[in-house]
């Protein structure tokens, strides 16, 4: 298909670009089950890895060479060892900003803008100028539109307040899911990319200065390691309604569906015992009981 392609501007042939890296899905299948593939995303689109008609070759190769630093640098030593530490250079940034970017404009296409604020319509166009800029390496800065990067995992006990309104799928959302969204309230937006356990976060609008703490990507050069983060109320809220529209959708599987995920649940039975959504899943159990499993059940029954 000829087009313009939406980076370069230029008018070529247009590939089709994941809109989040194919490395993770191609990941998922080699580390993953059955039962994570096929299910554990609220998005179906999302979960096949979701594509459009985005860039030219010249442009989605370039796109290619800071995934690629990312998932073998990064993505793959820190889902084998949570403790991994690693230097980086400017891939990074590039990388979370190439993903951001695509994030932001998937719903601009789907037309989201239209339910923004004048402001948020504003600065989410200034975002996508200043995005693009940075990838095609007209400018160093990103000015306001900050990347944040942090990783989720299990949470073996919970002893805050407001216990019974975790979302029972919690801790398999964490770390069984890949899941993007462009999120915002009167006074922040953001682009929320899901890596599985790394959170990538586009900043469009922050309601107040280190919203995030902890999690910024340096520029040029930086270090990810484990340190303290603090993540705003207003976004583990968020973590907990998405994690109920995940299991939302496993409910809505058929019965065919279903078979097909137990078959492959089964045969890599010896595998799952080890995983982390095997464990996830007895977490879930041992905070919420039984509505660990009825939150699946409850729809699929009214079928
Ligand atoms: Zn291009």
């Amino acid at each position: 298909m000829t087009g313009t392609c939406s980076l370069c501007e230029k008018e070529k042939e247009l590939k089709q670009s994941h809109l989040l890296p194919s490395f993770i899905f191609k990941w998922k299948k080699e580390k993953g089950t059955g039962f994570f593939r096929s299910s554990q995303n609220p998005n179906i689109r999302v979960q096949d890895g979701l594509k459009l008609y985005l860039l030219c070759a010249d442009c989605e190769q370039q796109f290619g060479l800071w995934e690629k630093q990312f998932s073998e640098k990064l993505f793959k030593p820190f889902h084998d060892n949570s403790g991994t530490q690693v230097k980086y250079s400017e891939w990074l940034l590039k990388f979370a900003v190439s993903v951001s970017w695509r994030n932001l404009i998937y719903h601009k296409l789907k037309n989201v803008f239209s339910h923004l604020s004048d402001i948020h319509k504003g600065l989410a166009e200034e975002a996508l100028f200043t995005w693009k800029s940075f990838l095609m390496n007209q400018t160093k800065q990103i000015s306001i539109f900050e990347q944040h990067i942090f990783p989720v995992d299990i949470i073996q006990s919970y002893q805050g307040q407001g216990r019974s309104s975790l979302s029972p799928y919690l801790n398999r959302y964490f770390v069984g899911s890949v899941d993007f969204d462009l999120l915002w309230t009167e006074k922040t937006c953001l682009l929320y990319s899901k890596l599985n356990k790394l959170i990538v976060i586009g900043i469009i609008q922050q309601p107040i200065k280190d919203f995030l703490v902890g999690t910024h990507i340096n520029y040029p050069t930086g270090e990810f390691m484990p340190r303290p983060i603090e993540i705003p109320e207003q976004l583990f809220n968020y973590f907990n309604k998405r994690a109920n529209q995940c299991a939302q959708h496993l409910s809505s599987l058929s019965d065919k569906q279903w078979a097909v995920i137990s078959k492959s649940y089964e045969k890599d039975i010896d595998r799952l015992k080890n995983s982390d959504i095997f464990i996830a899943t007895g977490v879930d159990f041992s905070i919420s009981g039984q509505n660990a499993f009825h939150v699946l059940k409850s729809k699929k029954n009214k079928d």
